[in-house]
């Protein structure tokens, strides 16, 4: 059967409308549209590829174990989902692990864990759960009331409740919203989809400080952050603050759907049998390649070549700025940056996005002033080199035009 673009839009729900081309085929960091056109991918499925697109060793795994088992469903365990869990507690503070499919449902589970913690331990009184202006954690209901973007759970009737929004790198905001009815809060150790937003060390110190000081829990939203990607097997590492639950997705499978709730044993003893669950959570395919994904990913040579890439990135990305003065800064770490647009080209993020998709270069958008690059962790410096000389053409294009 041929389908193409236009057949989307007959039989898809139009809550997205994605680029005009479609990609049927990928290897690295270099993909390929149904005309066969080839582009680079500095969008990597939205720091989702992180060792880009087919890497050998997880097709690999992935065919490896998709002729011995697929799916059991959690009424038995199997070998991957225990070896995953056990490395993800060996390389983390955590203790114990919660698998699921997305993102949006490890937060959901951490959420429902820190309520259920805190009836546990101090009363249905403490149920308060702060969240940030601009952050993002997951569409779900509760997941995205929490998130600090009105508009996303606007519209949709009564929202749940003891939910509260501070303002990101504003430590006595939340010291005076903070008390002892505090449940917990969730934060982004970076924002990502808010607009690539580092916080201050002195604020997120701050933050766990206020945590202790109130008994609430400390969640940490690594669905972006994590696996590398900052250069940090997760982000947390480079802050040196200890959440008490992490929440990873996006880059853990690979591009394999997958999502895990990390936590200590002292918390995780809330989530007793029949508390919470999931059909696919564990999954021995999708815990077969997130295993090969953490073998590969965390070693000190790739952590450390995030680093040098992003370097690469930053040297080319300001001599493009030099020339055209479209940015006010470069941001972000590792592989997951950010060129915010300075005031003349304020609110056209979107703009740049389409230009470099005509010169063959996939990238993203963070809110409307943000052009984000979220590129595989192993993109070859050539890559990144042709990329930023397409993304260079597209911007002479904005400005020409
Ligand atoms: C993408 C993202 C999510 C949601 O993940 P899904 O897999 O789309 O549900 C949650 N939190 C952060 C920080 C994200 O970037």
């Amino acid at each position: 059967m041929q389908v193409t673009r236009s057949t989307f839009n007959d039989v898809m729900v139009p809550n997205y409308n994605p680029a005009q081309m479609v990609p049927v085929r990928g290897e690295g960091s270099r993909v390929w549209d149904q005309e066969g056109v080839e582009y680079i991918d500095f969008a990597g499925g939205i720091a989702v590829n992180v060792l880009g697109h087919c890497h050998p060793e997880l097709v690999n795994a992935l065919q490896e174990q998709g002729s011995k088992l697929w799916h059991l469903s959690n009424v038995f365990t199997n070998e991957p989902a225990i070896r995953l869990a056990k490395k993800l507690c060996d390389a983390t503070f955590a203790d114990k692990v919660y698998f699921c499919n997305s993102g949006a449902e490890a937060n959901e589970a951490a959420l429902k864990l820190a309520r259920r913690y805190a009836i546990d331990h101090h009363g249905a009184e403490k149920d308060q759960i702060i969240a940030f202006t601009q952050g993002f954690h997951g569409r779900t209901f509760f997941t995205v009331t929490v998130g600090g973007q009105p508009a996303y759970s606007d519209g949709f009737g009564p929202k749940p409740g003891g939910i509260d929004h501070c303002e990101y790198n504003n430590l006595e905001m939340l010291e005076e919203m903070m008390s002892e009815r505090t449940c917990a809060i969730m934060m982004e150790p970076m924002q990502g989809e808010g607009g690539i937003i580092s916080p201050d060390p002195a604020f997120v110190k701050g933050v766990r400080e206020l945590c202790d000081k109130h008994n609430a829990l400390l969640i940490f939203d690594e669905v972006q952050t994590g696996l590398g990607r900052m250069g940090h097997l997760y982000a947390y590492m480079g802050v040196n603050v200890t959440p008490d639950i992490l929440t990873t997705a996006k880059s853990l499978g690979g591009g394999f759907p997958i999502g895990a709730m990390l936590t200590t044993d002292a918390i995780a003893s809330s989530l007793k049998p029949g508390t919470h669950g999931s059909t696919y959570g564990g999954n021995p395919l999708a815990c077969a390649v997130a295993e090969r994904v953490l073998d590969i990913v965390n070693t000190p040579e790739i952590l450390a070549d995030v680093l040098k890439k992003e370097a690469l990135y930053r040297d080319i990305l300001q001599k493009i700025n030099a020339k055209y003065d479209v940015f006010s800064e470069v941001r972000g770490k590792g592989m997951l940056l950010g060129c915010a647009l300075n005031e003349k080209y304020a609110g056209r993020a979107r703009d740049f996005m389409t230009a470099a998709a005509e010169q063959k270069l996939m990238c993203l958008v963070a809110g409307m002033n943000v052009i984000r690059f979220a590129p595989s962790l192993v993109i070859p410096d050539e890559d990144i080199i042709e990329g930023l000389a397409r993304f260079e053409k597209a911007i002479a294009s904005v400005v020409a035009a």
